[in-house]
């Protein structure tokens, strides 16, 4: 199920990154061998009583100059209206309202999505009151005051943000149609790879419901099937200043994969797999999603016998936190293996979904266990009584044992493997839950 996504906009200076701070607490996003993401802050998986959301920063690059503080600002509120749910659009009382405020409240209003306004740096509610009111002038809505820095008024602010979160995604989920995200860093062919899977087969959709996000997604059919394309209005935007540009690719990719089932990550064979390239496929990874890594621009490439063994043994290097994930070499440009793409995606598609029975995997566990003994600590030995399948997307396992301090990483990833030898499982991260039984 995918989560709403909240995104926070407003001038440099007024809080968003304390707010952001604030909001996402110390909790890390990204599972520990994820390599570089945790450094960034432009994402965080974050919580509201029982809700889970994720928070996007649209700021980051701090501007001098005032009209560049104005395009930027734009440029964020762009951002913002095509990827979230809810606009968080913070101000702050000790400025007061400015010309750049009211411009960028102009183009959120006009988006029709949901926008809170926020009002920070009121660490005093006595004293600030007063100034609060004329936030009032921009036209959208109630402000709410918060003091980001101590904390006051997040709680209300939650509140308001969160009713406007989707009920349920129950009609996503009753939608058996393969949800497609295509991402990687800007240039390295996506607009080019989706040109090629969308090409002729392109659904001209009649009853378009009332979401934007139905806008900006294209349904394809082929072979009698339909799949669904995320965001792929999104791949058709250019943007100029070259932060931004990275920036974007990332607010995207998070958007786009949260959504999808299959996430396509795309790297430029003439540039090799780089950092960038393994941080966007850690979104994929650490939300658990079906993944294929495609290698695109393969016509750009001169080749010799071992040229793919090569580029395959650079991406296992860099991408080590996704073994399981099959690569493909294509050129969106002359087409060269793009027809497999499809092939892929349902193989990916089948295996995010496959269940496999419980007598099954108990019996691929009990003899992983008479091959390998578990370790044991302080006389104490680990003892695996039973494992079952308790959900699909990603498939997730949960392994009863004696003490779970004894079942370390290793060994988990050692059962994992087991499966994967019976079962395959190409395309998708597996989840293990240890648990003790009394
Ligand atoms: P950003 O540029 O919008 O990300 O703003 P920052 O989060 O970096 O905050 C800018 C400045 O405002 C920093 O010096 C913060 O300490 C300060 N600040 C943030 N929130 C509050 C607040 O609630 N009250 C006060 N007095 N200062 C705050
Ligand atoms: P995006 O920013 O990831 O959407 O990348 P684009 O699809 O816009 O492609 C960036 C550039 O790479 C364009 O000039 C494309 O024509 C070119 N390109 C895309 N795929 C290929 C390919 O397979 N081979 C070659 N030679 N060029 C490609």
């Amino acid at each position: 199920m995918s989560k709403p996504i909240v995104a926070i906009v407003g001038r440099p200076n007024v809080g968003k990154s304390t707010l952001f701070n604030v909001l996402a607490g110390e909790r890390i996003s990204i599972v520990q061998d994820t390599p570089g993401v945790t450094r960034d802050r432009i994402y965080a998986d974050c919580t509201w009583l029982d809700m889970s959301y994720t928070l996007i920063d649209t700021g980051g690059i701090e501007p001098d100059s005032k009209d560049i503080i104005l395009s930027q600002m734009r440029e964020q509120a762009e951002i913002a209206i095509a990827t979230a749910d809810v606009i968080i659009f913070i101000t702050d009382v000790r400025q007061g309202l400015v010309d750049a405020d009211s411009k960028v409240a102009d183009m959120l209003r006009k988006s029709g999505k949901p926008v809170v306004l926020v009002v920070n740096k009121v660490d005093n509610f006595d004293k600030f009151m007063p100034d609060v009111y004329e936030f009032y002038n921009l036209g959208i809505g109630d402000p709410i005051p918060v003091s980001a820095a101590s904390r006051l008024g997040i709680g209300d602010m939650l509140d308001e943000v969160s009713k406007y979160f989707p009920n349920s995604s129950k009609e996503e989920e009753e939608d058996e149609r393969p949800r497609i995200a295509i991402v990687g860093k800007p240039n390295v062919g996506k607009s080019s790879i989706v040109n090629r899977l969308v090409g002729e087969n392109r659904v001209i959709v009649s009853d378009v419901a009332g979401t934007t996000r139905d806008a900006i997604d294209t349904t394809v059919r082929y072979n009698k099937k339909e799949y669904v394309f995320i965001d792929t209005a999104g791949l058709r935007r250019k943007n100029k200043i070259k932060e931004e540009i990275e920036r974007y690719s990332i607010i995207r990719a998070v958007t786009a994969v949260e959504r999808a089932d299959v996430v396509l990550v795309v790297i430029d064979a003439s540039e090799g797999v780089t950092e960038q390239d393994a941080k966007i496929a850690g979104i994929a990874h650490e939300r658990g999603k079906g993944v294929l890594i495609v290698v695109n621009k393969w016509d750009l490439v001169e080749k010799n016998d071992k040229t793919m063994k090569e580029h395959t043994n650079k991406i296992r290097e860099v991408l080590s936190f996704m073994p399981y994930a099959e690569i493909l070499f294509i050129s969106a440009e002359t087409g060269q293996r793009t027809g497999k793409l499809y092939e892929y995606i349902d193989m990916i598609m089948e295996n995010q979904t496959l269940r496999v029975q419980t007598g099954v995997l108990n019996e691929i566990m009990t003899e992983a266990v008479a091959m390998q003994q578990p370790p044991s600590d302080k006389g104490k030995r680990l003892k695996l009584y039973y494992i079952t399948e308790v959900s699909v997307k990603p498939p997730t396992f949960v392994i009863f044992v004696n003490d779970k301090e004894l079942m370390h990483f290793s060994y988990t990833r050692y059962i994992e493997n087991k499966i994967r030898e019976a079962f395959g499982f190409r395309g998708t991260s597996l989840k293990f839950i240890i648990r003790e039984r009394k």
